[in-house]
Protein backbone atom coordinates (compact mmCIF):
# COMPACT_ATOMS: atom_id res chain seq x y z
CA UNK A 1 0.00 0.00 0.00
CA UNK A 2 1.14 3.19 -0.71
CA UNK A 3 1.91 5.42 2.05
CA UNK A 4 0.25 8.22 0.74
CA UNK A 5 -3.12 8.39 1.10
CA UNK A 6 -4.39 9.66 -2.34
CA UNK A 7 -2.35 8.82 -5.41
CA UNK A 8 -3.41 8.80 -9.66
CA UNK A 9 -3.92 5.82 -11.31
CA UNK A 10 -5.04 6.07 -14.94
CA UNK A 11 -8.48 6.01 -13.70
CA UNK A 12 -8.13 9.02 -11.46
CA UNK A 13 -7.47 10.09 -8.21
CA UNK A 14 -7.47 7.55 -6.04
CA UNK A 15 -7.68 6.49 -1.99
CA UNK A 16 -6.58 3.03 -1.46
CA UNK A 17 -7.00 2.74 1.82
CA UNK A 18 -10.31 3.88 1.32
CA UNK A 19 -10.89 2.06 -1.66
CA UNK A 20 -12.40 4.78 -3.81
CA UNK A 21 -11.53 7.03 -6.62
CA UNK A 22 -12.05 10.92 -6.49
CA UNK A 23 -13.54 12.45 -9.49
CA UNK A 24 -12.43 9.77 -12.00
CA UNK A 25 -11.85 10.28 -15.33
CA UNK A 26 -12.97 6.49 -16.55
CA UNK A 27 -16.12 4.40 -15.22
CA UNK A 28 -14.93 2.84 -11.54
CA UNK A 29 -16.84 1.33 -8.85
CA UNK A 30 -16.97 3.80 -6.11
CA UNK A 31 -16.61 7.47 -7.28
CA UNK A 32 -16.29 10.80 -4.53
CA UNK A 33 -17.07 13.62 -6.61
CA UNK A 34 -16.04 17.06 -5.84
CA UNK A 35 -18.77 18.61 -8.21
CA UNK A 36 -20.89 18.22 -11.09
CA UNK A 37 -18.99 20.08 -13.82
CA UNK A 38 -18.19 17.16 -16.63
CA UNK A 39 -14.07 17.08 -15.94
CA UNK A 40 -15.32 15.97 -12.20
CA UNK A 41 -18.57 14.18 -12.72
CA UNK A 42 -18.28 11.71 -15.75
CA UNK A 43 -21.08 8.81 -16.19
CA UNK A 44 -20.54 5.48 -15.85
CA UNK A 45 -19.46 4.38 -12.37
CA UNK A 46 -21.33 2.36 -10.02
CA UNK A 47 -22.26 4.52 -7.43
CA UNK A 48 -21.39 8.34 -6.25
CA UNK A 49 -20.81 9.96 -3.22
CA UNK A 50 -21.03 13.73 -2.95
CA UNK A 51 -22.07 16.77 -1.03
CA UNK A 52 -25.89 17.06 -0.16
CA UNK A 53 -26.58 20.74 -2.09
CA UNK A 54 -25.13 19.20 -5.31
CA UNK A 55 -26.98 15.48 -5.79
CA UNK A 56 -29.45 16.61 -8.16
CA UNK A 57 -26.70 18.19 -10.22
CA UNK A 58 -24.70 14.89 -10.07
CA UNK A 59 -27.56 12.79 -10.87
CA UNK A 60 -27.98 15.34 -14.26
CA UNK A 61 -24.88 14.45 -14.95
CA UNK A 62 -24.71 10.51 -14.91
CA UNK A 63 -26.98 7.91 -16.54
CA UNK A 64 -29.97 8.29 -15.71
CA UNK A 65 -30.26 5.22 -12.77
CA UNK A 66 -27.11 6.06 -11.24
CA UNK A 67 -26.48 5.90 -7.51
CA UNK A 68 -25.88 9.13 -6.05
CA UNK A 69 -25.56 9.51 -2.28
CA UNK A 70 -25.11 12.52 -0.46
CA UNK A 71 -23.47 13.62 2.60
CA UNK A 72 -24.18 17.09 4.31
CA UNK A 73 -21.27 19.15 4.64
CA UNK A 74 -18.87 18.40 7.72
CA UNK A 75 -21.17 15.09 8.66
CA UNK A 76 -18.34 12.29 8.67
CA UNK A 77 -18.38 8.88 7.06
CA UNK A 78 -16.33 6.30 7.51
CA UNK A 79 -15.40 4.59 4.14
CA UNK A 80 -12.38 1.54 4.41
CA UNK A 81 -10.01 2.51 6.63
CA UNK A 82 -10.50 6.26 6.10
CA UNK A 83 -12.59 8.71 7.53
CA UNK A 84 -14.29 11.03 4.41
CA UNK A 85 -16.05 14.45 4.78
CA UNK A 86 -17.28 17.08 2.47
CA UNK A 87 -16.07 21.03 2.94
CA UNK A 88 -17.58 24.02 0.93
CA UNK A 89 -15.12 24.65 -1.96
CA UNK A 90 -17.54 27.95 -3.02
CA UNK A 91 -16.97 26.81 -6.54
CA UNK A 92 -20.70 26.35 -7.63
CA UNK A 93 -23.58 25.10 -5.70
CA UNK A 94 -22.68 21.47 -3.98
CA UNK A 95 -19.51 22.06 -4.95
CA UNK A 96 -16.96 20.54 -2.39
CA UNK A 97 -13.58 19.98 -0.79
CA UNK A 98 -13.21 16.22 -0.18
CA UNK A 99 -11.47 15.69 3.83
CA UNK A 100 -9.68 12.34 4.23
CA UNK A 101 -8.30 10.94 7.19
CA UNK A 102 -6.13 8.21 8.13
CA UNK A 103 -4.42 7.50 11.68
CA UNK A 104 -4.38 11.02 12.26
CA UNK A 105 -3.20 11.97 8.90
CA UNK A 106 -5.15 14.18 7.19
CA UNK A 107 -5.50 15.03 3.27
CA UNK A 108 -7.47 17.25 1.33
CA UNK A 109 -8.45 16.83 -1.99
CA UNK A 110 -9.94 20.73 -3.07
CA UNK A 111 -11.65 20.11 -6.59
CA UNK A 112 -12.37 23.29 -7.89
CA UNK A 113 -12.65 26.31 -5.81
CA UNK A 114 -12.48 29.96 -5.01
CA UNK A 115 -12.43 31.94 -2.00
CA UNK A 116 -14.77 34.99 -3.23
CA UNK A 117 -18.38 35.95 -2.62
CA UNK A 118 -21.05 33.51 -4.36
CA UNK A 119 -24.71 33.91 -3.65
CA UNK A 120 -25.27 30.77 -5.29
CA UNK A 121 -23.16 28.10 -3.09
CA UNK A 122 -21.82 27.95 0.56
CA UNK A 123 -18.50 29.93 1.07
CA UNK A 124 -15.25 28.15 0.98
CA UNK A 125 -14.20 27.13 4.01
CA UNK A 126 -10.36 26.52 4.81
CA UNK A 127 -10.01 22.75 6.12
CA UNK A 128 -6.66 22.28 8.53
CA UNK A 129 -4.63 19.67 6.77
CA UNK A 130 -1.23 17.81 6.15
CA UNK A 131 -1.14 17.49 2.31
CA UNK A 132 -3.66 20.11 0.20
CA UNK A 133 -4.09 18.91 -3.45
CA UNK A 134 -5.07 22.27 -4.67
CA UNK A 135 -5.92 23.19 -8.77
CA UNK A 136 -3.92 26.17 -10.31
CA UNK A 137 -7.26 27.19 -13.48
CA UNK A 138 -5.82 31.15 -12.34
CA UNK A 139 -1.99 30.02 -10.94
CA UNK A 140 -0.29 33.70 -12.17
CA UNK A 141 -0.36 37.00 -10.16
CA UNK A 142 -2.06 38.35 -13.52
CA UNK A 143 -5.53 37.18 -12.41
CA UNK A 144 -6.77 38.92 -9.89
CA UNK A 145 -10.71 39.49 -9.53
CA UNK A 146 -12.61 42.47 -9.47
CA UNK A 147 -15.32 43.05 -6.83
CA UNK A 148 -18.22 40.77 -8.18
CA UNK A 149 -20.38 43.63 -7.63
CA UNK A 150 -18.63 46.08 -9.51
CA UNK A 151 -18.71 43.36 -12.79
CA UNK A 152 -22.49 42.99 -11.86
CA UNK A 153 -23.15 46.33 -12.12
CA UNK A 154 -20.98 46.64 -15.30
CA UNK A 155 -23.30 43.55 -16.94
CA UNK A 156 -26.20 46.29 -16.08
CA UNK A 157 -24.85 48.71 -17.65
CA UNK A 158 -24.52 47.34 -20.93
CA UNK A 159 -27.68 45.60 -20.92
CA UNK A 160 -29.42 48.90 -20.79
CA UNK A 161 -26.64 50.78 -22.99
CA UNK A 162 -27.97 47.45 -25.36
CA UNK A 163 -31.32 48.30 -24.63
CA UNK A 164 -31.50 51.95 -25.35
CA UNK A 165 -30.00 51.05 -29.09
CA UNK A 166 -32.74 48.75 -29.41
CA UNK A 167 -30.53 45.40 -29.21
CA UNK A 168 -30.36 42.52 -27.68
CA UNK A 169 -27.85 41.78 -24.63
CA UNK A 170 -26.43 37.98 -25.32
CA UNK A 171 -24.59 37.35 -22.42
CA UNK A 172 -22.42 33.78 -23.24
CA UNK A 173 -21.07 31.98 -19.64
CA UNK A 174 -21.02 28.22 -18.54
CA UNK A 175 -24.26 26.48 -17.97
CA UNK A 176 -23.46 25.54 -14.64
CA UNK A 177 -22.27 27.91 -12.03
CA UNK A 178 -21.23 30.86 -13.48
CA UNK A 179 -24.74 31.88 -15.31
CA UNK A 180 -26.53 31.24 -11.81
CA UNK A 181 -23.82 33.57 -10.83
CA UNK A 182 -24.63 36.08 -13.44
CA UNK A 183 -28.25 35.80 -12.47
CA UNK A 184 -28.18 36.30 -8.79
CA UNK A 185 -26.29 39.39 -9.25
CA UNK A 186 -29.66 40.88 -11.31
CA UNK A 187 -32.15 40.25 -8.67
CA UNK A 188 -34.04 43.70 -10.03
CA UNK A 189 -33.20 43.40 -13.73
CA UNK A 190 -34.16 45.69 -16.26
CA UNK A 191 -35.84 43.94 -18.34
CA UNK A 192 -36.98 40.37 -19.33
CA UNK A 193 -34.33 37.69 -19.35
CA UNK A 194 -34.70 34.81 -21.74
CA UNK A 195 -31.90 31.39 -20.93
CA UNK A 196 -30.47 28.47 -23.59
CA UNK A 197 -32.30 25.12 -23.16
CA UNK A 198 -28.73 24.12 -21.60
CA UNK A 199 -28.76 26.52 -18.94
CA UNK A 200 -32.60 26.17 -18.19
CA UNK A 201 -32.48 22.84 -16.85
CA UNK A 202 -30.23 23.58 -15.06
CA UNK A 203 -31.54 26.37 -12.98
CA UNK A 204 -34.21 23.80 -10.88
CA UNK A 205 -31.35 22.49 -8.89
CA UNK A 206 -30.13 26.06 -7.50
CA UNK A 207 -34.29 27.30 -6.95
CA UNK A 208 -34.79 24.11 -4.80
CA UNK A 209 -31.81 24.65 -3.01
CA UNK A 210 -33.75 28.34 -2.25
CA UNK A 211 -30.85 29.89 -4.27
CA UNK A 212 -32.57 33.65 -5.01
CA UNK A 213 -32.81 34.10 -8.80
CA UNK A 214 -34.46 36.73 -10.77
CA UNK A 215 -36.83 34.86 -13.01
CA UNK A 216 -36.31 33.37 -16.18
CA UNK A 217 -37.93 32.30 -19.05
CA UNK A 218 -36.97 29.68 -21.63
CA UNK A 219 -35.84 31.30 -24.53
CA UNK A 220 -38.24 29.62 -26.96
CA UNK A 221 -39.39 31.47 -30.67
CA UNK A 222 -42.03 33.07 -28.91
CA UNK A 223 -39.94 34.57 -25.70
CA UNK A 224 -36.84 35.38 -28.33
CA UNK A 225 -39.60 38.25 -29.90
CA UNK A 226 -40.43 39.38 -26.47
CA UNK A 227 -37.18 40.15 -25.64
CA UNK A 228 -35.98 41.31 -28.76
CA UNK A 229 -33.86 44.35 -29.19
CA UNK A 230 -34.47 44.94 -24.92
CA UNK A 231 -33.70 41.82 -23.00
CA UNK A 232 -31.06 39.74 -21.74
CA UNK A 233 -30.22 36.25 -23.37
CA UNK A 234 -27.91 34.12 -21.20
CA UNK A 235 -26.36 30.85 -23.28
CA UNK A 236 -23.40 28.60 -23.12
CA UNK A 237 -20.44 30.72 -25.08
CA UNK A 238 -20.58 28.30 -27.75
CA UNK A 239 -24.09 29.14 -28.57
CA UNK A 240 -22.47 32.72 -29.90
CA UNK A 241 -21.81 32.42 -34.00
CA UNK A 242 -24.71 29.81 -34.44
CA UNK A 243 -28.21 30.26 -36.51
CA UNK A 244 -29.84 29.94 -32.90
CA UNK A 245 -28.74 33.76 -32.34
CA UNK A 246 -30.75 35.04 -34.99
CA UNK A 247 -34.37 34.58 -33.59
CA UNK A 248 -33.10 37.72 -30.95
CA UNK A 249 -32.55 40.06 -34.06
CA UNK A 250 -29.83 42.83 -33.20
CA UNK A 251 -27.66 41.56 -30.40
CA UNK A 252 -24.34 42.76 -28.55
CA UNK A 253 -22.35 39.42 -27.41
CA UNK A 254 -20.02 39.26 -23.91
CA UNK A 255 -18.43 36.83 -22.37
CA UNK A 256 -18.49 36.38 -18.84
CA UNK A 257 -14.94 34.68 -18.13
CA UNK A 258 -11.48 34.90 -15.79
CA UNK A 259 -10.07 35.10 -19.17
CA UNK A 260 -11.45 38.63 -19.95
CA UNK A 261 -8.71 39.75 -17.34
CA UNK A 262 -6.36 39.83 -19.51
CA UNK A 263 -5.70 42.75 -21.61
CA UNK A 264 -5.66 42.94 -25.87
CA UNK A 265 -7.81 41.86 -28.14
CA UNK A 266 -7.65 37.85 -28.64
CA UNK A 267 -9.05 37.62 -25.28
CA UNK A 268 -12.43 38.29 -26.12
CA UNK A 269 -12.84 35.72 -29.15
CA UNK A 270 -15.45 36.73 -31.32
CA UNK A 271 -17.24 38.75 -28.79
CA UNK A 272 -18.47 42.29 -28.27
CA UNK A 273 -18.06 42.80 -24.60
CA UNK A 274 -15.73 40.90 -21.79
CA UNK A 275 -16.76 40.46 -18.09
CA UNK A 276 -14.04 39.19 -15.57
CA UNK A 277 -15.81 36.48 -13.61
CA UNK A 278 -14.43 33.19 -12.78
CA UNK A 279 -15.44 30.43 -10.44
CA UNK A 280 -12.17 29.99 -9.75
CA UNK A 281 -9.74 31.28 -6.89
CA UNK A 282 -7.29 34.20 -8.28
CA UNK A 283 -3.51 33.84 -7.74
CA UNK A 284 -4.10 35.82 -4.00
CA UNK A 285 -7.01 33.50 -3.66
CA UNK A 286 -5.12 30.16 -4.09
CA UNK A 287 -2.30 31.66 -2.15
CA UNK A 288 -4.86 32.48 0.70
CA UNK A 289 -6.37 28.95 0.43
CA UNK A 290 -3.01 26.82 1.08
CA UNK A 291 -1.80 29.25 3.83
CA UNK A 292 -5.33 28.65 5.67
CA UNK A 293 -4.91 25.18 5.42
CA UNK A 294 -1.99 24.84 6.74
CA UNK A 295 -0.72 22.22 4.63
CA UNK A 296 3.38 21.43 4.35
CA UNK A 297 2.58 19.62 1.37
CA UNK A 298 0.98 21.16 -1.44
CA UNK A 299 0.30 19.09 -4.95
CA UNK A 300 -0.95 20.39 -7.32
CA UNK A 301 -3.51 19.37 -10.58
CA UNK A 302 -4.65 21.40 -12.98
CA UNK A 303 -3.68 24.98 -15.18
CA UNK A 304 -0.62 27.14 -14.27
CA UNK A 305 0.78 24.20 -12.31
CA UNK A 306 4.57 24.98 -12.24
CA UNK A 307 4.80 28.59 -11.85
CA UNK A 308 2.81 27.62 -8.53
CA UNK A 309 4.44 24.96 -7.72
CA UNK A 310 7.46 27.03 -7.58
CA UNK A 311 6.12 29.76 -6.13
CA UNK A 312 4.87 27.67 -2.96
CA UNK A 313 8.71 26.03 -3.04
CA UNK A 314 10.81 29.00 -3.18
CA UNK A 315 8.44 31.65 -1.31
CA UNK A 316 6.46 29.86 1.22
CA UNK A 317 9.16 26.94 1.74
CA UNK A 318 6.56 24.12 1.04
CA UNK A 319 6.78 20.93 -0.15
CA UNK A 320 5.09 21.47 -3.60
CA UNK A 321 4.97 19.18 -6.57
CA UNK A 322 3.05 18.36 -9.47
CA UNK A 323 -0.16 15.76 -9.85
CA UNK A 324 -0.67 15.20 -13.12
CA UNK A 325 -4.92 15.00 -13.61
CA UNK A 326 -7.14 15.45 -16.70
CA UNK A 327 -8.54 18.20 -15.03
CA UNK A 328 -9.71 21.25 -17.05
CA UNK A 329 -9.43 24.86 -15.88
CA UNK A 330 -11.96 27.27 -17.16
CA UNK A 331 -12.23 27.08 -21.32
CA UNK A 332 -14.27 28.38 -23.56
CA UNK A 333 -17.13 25.93 -22.05
CA UNK A 334 -14.78 23.31 -20.94
CA UNK A 335 -16.48 22.62 -17.71
CA UNK A 336 -19.23 21.54 -20.35
CA UNK A 337 -17.37 19.55 -23.00
CA UNK A 338 -16.81 16.48 -20.75
CA UNK A 339 -12.97 16.93 -21.34
CA UNK A 340 -13.32 17.45 -25.04
CA UNK A 341 -9.78 18.69 -24.99
CA UNK A 342 -10.88 21.69 -27.52
CA UNK A 343 -11.10 24.16 -24.49
CA UNK A 344 -7.95 25.70 -24.53
CA UNK A 345 -7.71 28.84 -22.68
CA UNK A 346 -5.92 31.97 -24.26
CA UNK A 347 -1.91 31.66 -24.19
CA UNK A 348 -1.03 33.64 -21.17
CA UNK A 349 2.36 35.36 -21.93
CA UNK A 350 4.56 35.45 -18.54
CA UNK A 351 4.40 37.94 -16.28
CA UNK A 352 6.82 39.64 -14.02
CA UNK A 353 5.96 38.46 -10.65
CA UNK A 354 6.55 35.56 -8.32
CA UNK A 355 5.75 33.07 -10.90
CA UNK A 356 8.54 33.92 -13.07
CA UNK A 357 9.44 31.78 -16.28
CA UNK A 358 6.85 30.32 -18.78
CA UNK A 359 3.67 29.31 -17.84
CA UNK A 360 2.85 25.96 -19.70
CA UNK A 361 -0.74 26.07 -20.36
CA UNK A 362 -3.71 24.03 -19.07
CA UNK A 363 -3.07 20.31 -19.06
ZN1 LIG B 1 -15.51 23.03 -11.85
ZN1 LIG C 1 -12.52 21.53 -13.16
Amino acid sequence: MSRDLVTTTEDGLWCEAGGFHIDPWRPVERAVVTHAHADHTRPGSGRYLTAAPGVELVRLRTHADAVVDGLEYGERLTIGGVQVSFHPAGHILGSAQVRIERAGEVWVVGGDYKTGADPTCAAFEAVPCDVFISESTFGLPVFQWPDPEEVAAEVRAWWEGNAANGRTSLLCAYALGKSQRLLAGLLDPPGPIAVHGALDRLLGPYRDQGIELPSTEYASVEVAKEVRGRGLVIAPPSANGTPWMRKFGDVSTAFASGWMTLRGPRRRRGFDQGFTVSDHADWRGLLGAIEATGASRVLVTHGYVDPLVRYLSEERGLQAERLDSRFEGEGDGAEESAGSGEAEGPVVEPVSGPGHGAPEGRS
